[in-house]
């Protein structure tokens, strides 16, 4: 696609993308559709040209090779392509004032890529530095919630003490962290809108943080009038970057979406659609797991939380240390939390994050803890080389007979590294190759800690 091709005007497109969801999130739309498609899409009049729409929807739903330039496809595919750069820009190491915390941050993200293919085709998928819960708990308790959201409890509400340490929370986290704390959202296993005053803690995080975050909300039926002024507060060039996305639980929801907002309205807001028939996967971990699905819907085998450091939940005053894992009986939500910790002022929340990224961003190989083969790693042993197989991803490091043997021996258990030297009978010095490779197979997610 040419740089200077001109942008589809919002309503065009919107009213392309609304085919698309439609085609997406309802079967009887999608049969109508096949059965007859330029009936279907004549309903949407914005659309100029009914065939490169047809032929588009084709591109993107059905996965079908794009044959030539499309108006609709080209369009799509900017808009895809500019919020991956944005996200990609903002996550950019000189972001970071915490440069360990970046360095493992991107760690996790190897790590993750060399566990599920999956992550490696999504190209854009970044793990985020920090997140803020404004609730404790969440109210909706969605049935496929893949993090399990707890039952709601309260919110952090606008008063004066809590904004002043809102406030003060937020200038601390920029400080340690880095301009990078813009990219995170206020909300994780918590739904945004349920804190009436969401908008007014919005409001603070973009005085002082400098930008708005994504909003990702299921209530968009119920508060349409939130809605659309938390979209003029965001303003039209951050909801060009996705910076609201709807989540929709039901197709009886998806109806009262589309009923409620216009085509060109929704032209820069994801939908994500969660109700059953359509053909969105659901990830194999929180609620969802126990989920009887339709015959056809796939579960998702990796986990859906996009947070590798902090949680930082405002009403309970609590900050966890947290990385994404492959969802299974021992981590069935996905999450794993290194720890947690209560600050009671600013002052105690700036030591938990010094602490916290100290002891947990472990951005090269430790000395002082186990290591271990990644479990979701098979090692193969050639003649000259050994074979470090992952999911789509492979790794051949050659090595001497010390290197092969520590291998063989992180393939029976965790060891950390003096130990592993003293049971080869290798003092560290004869083992600073053994070392450098181990490192390299920490940094590339081949090798981690337990
Ligand atoms: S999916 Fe979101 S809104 Fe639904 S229960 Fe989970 S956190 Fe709450």
């Amino acid at each position: 696609m040419s740089k200077k091709q001109a942008r589809m005007s919002p309503a065009e497109y919107g009213a392309w993308k609304r085919a698309w969801e439609c085609y997406s999130a309802d079967p009887k739309w999608r049969e109508d559709f096949l059965a007859n498609p330029a009936k279907s899409l004549s309903g949407f009049f914005a659309i100029s040209d009914v065939y490169a729409a047809f032929k588009a929807l084709g591109m993107v739903c059905q996965g079908k090779a794009r044959d030539r330039s499309n108006p609709y496809y080209d369009e799509f595919m900017r808009r895809y392509e500019e919020i991956g750069a944005a996200v990609e820009a903002g996550l950019g190491e000189e972001r970071f004032a915490d440069k360990r915390l970046f360095r493992w941050n991107r760690m996790v993200l190897r790590r993750a890529r060399v566990e599920r293919r999956e992550l490696i085709l999504q190209e854009h998928v970044r793990f985020f530095p920090i997140v803020f819960e404004l609730s404790d708990g969440c109210r909706e308790q969605c049935p496929f919630c893949g993090l399990a959201a707890p039952p709601h409890k309260g919110d952090f509400l606008a008063t004066p003490e809590n904004r002043a340490l809102w406030r003060e929370v937020l200038v601390a986290s920029c400080e340690l962290l880095g301009e990078v704390v813009g990219e995170g959202g206020c909300y994780f296993a918590t739904e945004p809108l349920d804190n009436h005053d969401y908008e007014k803690l919005l409001a603070d995080f973009y005085d002082l943080v400098g930008r708005y975050p994504q909003t990702t909300t299921v209530l968009a039926a119920q508060y349409p009038m939130r809605i659309r002024s938390l979209m003029g507060q965001m303003g039209k060039e951050r909801m060009g970057l996705a910076a609201l996305r709807f989540s929709v639980r039901s197709l009886r929801e998806f109806h009262r979406i589309m009923a409620e907002y216009t085509p060109e309205e929704l032209a820069d807001v994801e939908l994500l659609l969660n109700n059953a028939e359509s053909g969105t996967t659901y990830s194999d971990s929180g609620r969802a797991r126990g989920l009887d699905l339709p015959p056809g819907k796939r579960r998702l085998c990796y986990s859906i939380s996009c947070v590798a450091g902090f949680r930082v939940n405002m009403a309970r005053r609590c900050v966890a240390f947290m990385e994404p894992e492959l969802p299974d009986e021992a981590c069935p939500t996905g999450v794993r939390i290194h720890e947690e910790q209560y600050f009671a002022d600013v002052g105690e929340y700036r030591r938990i994050l010094r602490d916290f990224s100290a002891r947990f961003a472990r951005d090269t190989l430790p000395e002082d803890a186990p290591l271990r083969l990644n479990p979701q790693v098979r090692v193969e042993e050639l003649e000259n080389v050994m074979v470090f197989h992952g999911d789509g991803v492979s790794l051949r490091l050659g090595g001497n007979i010390h290197f092969r043997r520590a291998v063989r021996r992180l393939m029976e258990g965790a060891a950390a590294l003096p130990e592993i030297f003293r049971e080869l009978g290798i003092s560290p010095l004869v083992g600073a190759g053994v070392r450098q490779k181990l490192e390299l197979l920490y940094q590339k997610g081949y090798v981690r800690l337990p």
